[in-house]
């Protein structure tokens, strides 16, 4: 069998969204797996909407999410020559042929069938004119006047469309550039395309590109057309369900291997297995298991399972993500050595680098804010005196060794009479501002002895007789 060759041929008339994101990772995946080629072209003719910003801005959010590919990228708007020696070939063979019907007329007909209850479609008067190139023609292809267009689709089953309800698609404009579908079908036959894999928003688009393979007389590529990703009210995802852009995804802090999780299991399954690794995915992808029914985007399993990939992940790869928040939020951040403990005690709890950010913000300054609550009830004239305990047990000792900070807290128990709970609280509040931090003893090993102690006697002093 010859090399599987895949392609993502956006168009660059917005950012890289999430739909067009799972269809670039199934095409780029289904590749891998197959050990065949991954293509990536931009389909930029619609030269009012295609943007340059755009084109960027899909390549970096490629980039970002690590899906390489093999060849492109490629720009229709280069290969305008290859297409027209193609629109040569189809009117010589005799496949398409020149229509000089004027926009006016084809409206008058066009509303004449709709009145009368036609289909409004091409009515084929030039078809059989073998009228010559003028400077007014389009050019039109043959379609078949009866029968179907039926193929096999790996998701969808045989799909069947009848020719009747097609007229004569117009493959080049009197201007002499070549229409979507033509230009479509070109790049895929001669850039070795033999699997297609695209939103089925795409099904109607087929049987046309059909009639044009098979009047080049070439093999058609396998189809699987994927069900759209919904929202959560089941409509098509948009601006409405909160951010669709993949960059924006990376500026809000999930990392892109769990946005790849995420969307490849939007729509594909492999037991109930929910986490994956990009390596694991490569392996396993297939186009048997691609969902029927359409994925519903859920924004809250997408951050749990961001948390998983935090949770996974080496604290060195975390490393610059967390920094790039970090700074965002005006931090400034230490060494190597202070960061990575940082990031050690917030991976366990944190869904977003961005919220990584947040939380390690007490480890980069000594101004501690208290949160009213927290204080209210932890930094009490009671507790003053528990804190005073916890200074002085800590005093000189190696915090770096936890289980000497733990021997160090029991001291303080059997001093206050209190239970653990009791004496990390008001302990965590003097260090962080607030009752939810990483583990009190881990936390203590990163902040140091000195730092911690100077901030519980701080907090000493702020408290109220
Ligand atoms: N350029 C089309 C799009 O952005 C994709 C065409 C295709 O996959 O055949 O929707």
């Amino acid at each position: 069998m010859a090399a599987i060759v895949t392609r993502f041929p956006p168009s660059p008339t917005g950012a890289l969204h999430l739909g067009g994101a799972r269809t670039a990772l199934f095409n780029w995946l289904y590749a891998r797996r197959m050990g065949g080629r991954f293509i990536f072209r931009l389909e930029d003719t619609d030269v009012e909407r295609s943007k340059q910003e755009y084109t960027d801005s899909i390549i970096e959010a490629m980039k970002w999410l690590g899906v390489d590919w093999d060849d492109g990228p490629f720009y229709q708007s280069k290969r305008t020559e290859i297409y027209l020696s193609f629109i040569e070939k189809l009117v010589q063979t005799g496949k398409a042929y020149y229509c000089t019907c004027s926009q006016q007329t084809l409206e008058e007909k066009r509303e004449q069938a709709l009145k009368t209850g036609g289909k409004p479609k091409y009515d084929g008067l030039c078809r059989e004119k073998g009228l010559p190139k003028t400077a007014d023609a389009v050019v039109r292809l043959k379609t078949p006047l009866a029968g179907k267009v039926v193929f096999d689709d790996a998701v969808k089953g045989t799909v069947a469309f009848s020719n009747e309800e097609l007229d004569d698609l117009v493959i080049c404009r009197s201007d002499g550039t070549p229409t979507y579908h033509l230009a479509v079908v070109v790049d895929d036959i001669t850039m070795g395309v033999n699997t297609v894999i695209r939103g089925d928003d795409h099904l109607s688009n087929t049987p046309r590109q059909i009639h044009i393979y098979q009047a080049l007389g070439e093999p058609l590529p396998l189809y699987a057309h994927v069900p759209m990703v919904l929202g959560p009210d089941k409509k098509r995802l948009s601006k409405r369900h909160g951010a669709r852009s993949v960059l924006e995804y990376r500026d809000m802090g999930i990392l892109p291997q769990a946005l790849i999780n995420f969307l490849v299991r939007l729509g594909w399954s492999c037991g109930d297995q929910e986490f994956f690794t990009a390596n694991e995915l490569k392996e396993k992808f297939n186009l048997e298991s691609i969902g029927r029914s359409a994925g519903v985007f859920d924004p809250q399993k997408l951050l749990d399972i961001n948390g998983d990939h935090i949770r996974a992940a080496k604290v060195e790869d975390l490393l610059d993500g967390f920094r790039t928040f970090a700074s965002k939020q005006g931090l400034a951040t230490k060494d190597d050595t202070f960061d990575l403990a940082v990031i050690e005690t917030l991976k366990i709890r944190a869904k977003t680098l961005e919220e990584m950010a947040q939380k390690a913000a007490f480890y980069y300054t000594d101004k501690v804010d208290y949160e009213q609550k927290a204080s209210e009830k932890f930094l009490t004239p009671q507790n003053r005196p528990v804190l005073e305990a916890v200074v002085e047990a800590l005093d000189g000792l190696d915090v770096s060794d936890l289980k000497a900070q733990e021997a160090a807290f029991e001291k303080v128990m059997e001093k206050t009479g209190l239970g653990f709970g009791k004496i990390a609280q008001p302990v965590r509040v003097a260090l962080t501002g607030s009752t939810a931090s990483p583990g009190l003893f881990e936390m203590i090993a990163v902040l140091g002895g000195e730092t911690t102690i100077r901030r519980i006697n701080d907090t000493i002093g702020q408290i109220k007789a």
